[in-house]
């Protein structure tokens, strides 16, 4: 029979499943009470980039009674091989089947990554629904922003974690431990009655009304929370942060140090669920930066440090920040890299403040080309901004713009769309000359939960696709490229992201017809998509295209997120008057909610 050693030599890549990494946590099982396996619904290049689960496996390792051990999706062939030999899939740290875990914890980041989760049970031989399990199974958990808007997953989990994952997970290790060993139906109800953050969905029941519309989600116990409170870290400095780094073998998507400067944003872009979703906005110190940084590069050798966040710009520190971690870094040759800074900031003083900035690609996401659009999604920046800024870029040696759009917007106009066009060559004008190198990425919104955009419609696929279209065809020349999303795979997107209970009968029916890795262009389906829909009696569009009722129940109701309804409401109003909302950075606070859920 074959054996794992055996099948690493056949497989491609085979440094992913081998673990061994500098600075990987391999504990003895003997010397600990709780095994936690963590689970990444995608593969290893792009788990092993993700700053949560480096953050969740600090947190759990540090505790000398945890074992924390990683897994991620296996390729295609890789699962091929371990199907072909009966071996189930195991933990890279220590090869142990994932059946013989504790608790295994999904990090739900993407949509279409669900069905890498039923995948990732069936390779490990346990049950996918949560119903068929019983005591002799790991518990299964998830969270993440999946977590957020979890009901199309409800079967599948035993329990989700709303919140941020350093404040949550250690009452969560805590809760796995002390009811193990009690009957199944007991050890859920004591799991849900364990924290506001945990969301148990066994114990809810969907209620509908005579034409199937969902009209309540009624807990069984009264014990049981109504609605699930996110958990928030009040403060950074004091948070578990990664100092040793694990360093892959392989190459992965980042391969660099990550600091998060800090958590939200509050500059309001009404399509947006991670600023609505993550406020209020909480820094880490420059101090605790630094020492991180440090820490960090001491411990990995990186040279490359990201400086991360939602807005950097937003970051009251920044000049300063740069300044300190500059005189540090540069003279060791580690490159620093700055993400998500407004327009301005890029090209005022900070580059010349970082002396080892590289000037490759200049990023900017206008997301609508005109002031009208943009000031309905509340984006914070003009054309004249953005043509300005441009300027400067190719002025100051930068090789190349690339521009984020959204099509399908509320409000959007044929206006709208072409003048994506417009201003793509506008921008590539301001080098002028045979013009600059503009790279457009041209995405379809996704009407996202707990955002303001949550009740309104997404185009039609064919609208969409006519959008794309029209695009090209008023495309000219060679300095301006525009890649295009795949208008299916948002559809799919959109129906998952704002499904029930009936879209996770969907999400099993296309894992069973062969659906897995669909975020990869080359693995994504549609066709098989849609005959899952269809099987579970529902279409993508009834979810996806519908324009939601503004009292009607919506299925992520009872997660509470933090900024309310009532905001979310106002908000929506506000876009179709066309009417900006102010960053409450800026002064006045809006009564979002969400520190006041603290
Ligand atoms: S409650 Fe007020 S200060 Fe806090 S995030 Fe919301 S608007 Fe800003």
């Amino acid at each position: 029979m074959a054996t794992y050693d055996a099948i690493l030599s056949r497989v491609q890549q085979p440094a992913q499943y081998i673990g061994r990494e500098w600075n990987a946590v391999v504990k003895d099982h003997a010397d600990v009470d709780l095994l936690f396996a963590l689970a990444f619904p995608d593969t290893y290049p792009i788990g092993m980039s993700h700053l949560g689960l480096a953050i969740i496996y600090e947190v759990l390792n540090r505790q000398p009674h945890v074992a924390a051990e990683r897994v991620f999706m296996p390729l295609p062939d890789m699962r091929a091989e371990l199907r072909a030999a009966s071996l189930p899939l195991v933990s890279i740290e220590t090869r142990t089947p994932l059946a013989d875990f504790d608790a295994i914890g999904f990090s739900l980041q993407y949509e279409m990554c669900f069905t890498n989760v039923l995948a990732m049970l069936d390779l490990a031989g346990i049950p996918v629904r949560s119903a068929a399990r019983d005591e002799r199974h790991p518990l299964i958990v998830a969270g993440g922003p999946g977590a957020m808007a979890p009901e199309p997953l409800a079967p599948f989990i035993d329990l989700f974690a709303v919140g941020d994952g350093e404040e949550l997970v250690l009452a969560l290790a805590e809760a796995i431990r002390s009811t193990r060993g009690l009957p199944r139906d007991q050890r859920l109800r004591a799991l849900a009655e364990a924290s506001p953050h945990f969301y148990v969905p066994a114990l809810y029941r969907e209620e509908r009304d005579a034409s199937r519309r969902l009209v309540a989600l009624k807990p069984l116990h009264e014990s049981v929370p109504t609605r699930i409170s996110r958990a928030v870290v009040k403060d950074l400095d004091q948070a578990a942060y990664p100092e040793r780094p694990l360093v892959p073998f392989v190459e992965t998507v980042h391969d660099r140090i990550t600091l998060e400067l800090m958590r939200g944003c509050t500059q309001g872009c009404r399509f947006c669920q991670a600023g609505m979703t993550r406020r209020p906005v909480r820094e880490r110190s420059v101090k605790r930066l630094l020492e991180l940084a440090h820490a960090a590069y001491a411990a990995t050798g990186h040279s490359e440090i990201s400086l991360a966040s939602l807005s950097s710009s937003d970051y009251s520190q920044l000049r300063a920040l740069i300044e300190a971690m500059d005189a540090a870094f540069t003279p060791l040759r580690v490159n620093l890299a700055l993400s998500s800074l407004r327009v301005n900031d890029q090209l005022a003083d900070l580059p010349a403040l970082i002396r080892a900035v590289r000037k490759s690609t200049l990023t900017v996401a206008p997301e609508a080309a005109r002031d009208t659009l943009r000031r309905r999604i509340n984006k914070n920046i003009t054309t004249d901004d953005l043509l300005c800024g441009a300027r400067q870029a190719y002025q100051q040696g930068w090789r190349a713009v690339k521009l984020y759009f959204m099509i399908g917007l509320p409000g959007e106009t044929e206006e709208d769309v072409d003048a994506i066009v417009d201003l793509a060559h506008q921008v590539s004008a301001q080098r002028g000359g045979r013009g600059g190198e503009v790279n457009v990425a041209v995405s379809s919104f996704v009407p996202k939960p707990h955002t303001p955009f949550q009740w309104e419609p997404m185009a039609e696929p064919e609208a969409l696709r006519a959008k794309q279209a029209r695009i090209r065809s008023l495309a000219r020349g060679r300095r301006v490229r525009f890649k295009f999303h795949d208008v299916e795979r948002s559809h799919i997107e959109a129906a998952l992201s704002r499904g029930d209970r009936s879209v996770a009968e969907a999400v099993e029916g296309a894992w069973r017809l062969g659906a897995q890795l669909d975020a990869w262009d080359e693995h994504f389906r549609y066709p098989l998509w849609l005959q899952a829909f269809e099987a579970a009696g529902i279409r993508p569009a009834d979810y996806a295209n519908r324009t939601w009722g503004e009292d009607e129940r919506l299925p992520w109701d009872h997660i509470d997120a933090g900024v309310t309804k009532d905001f979310l409401l106002a908000e929506k109003h506000r876009a179709e008057r066309g009417e900006t909302t102010a960053d409450c950075r800026d002064g006045r606070c809006l009564k979002c909610g969400a520190c006041l859920a603290e």
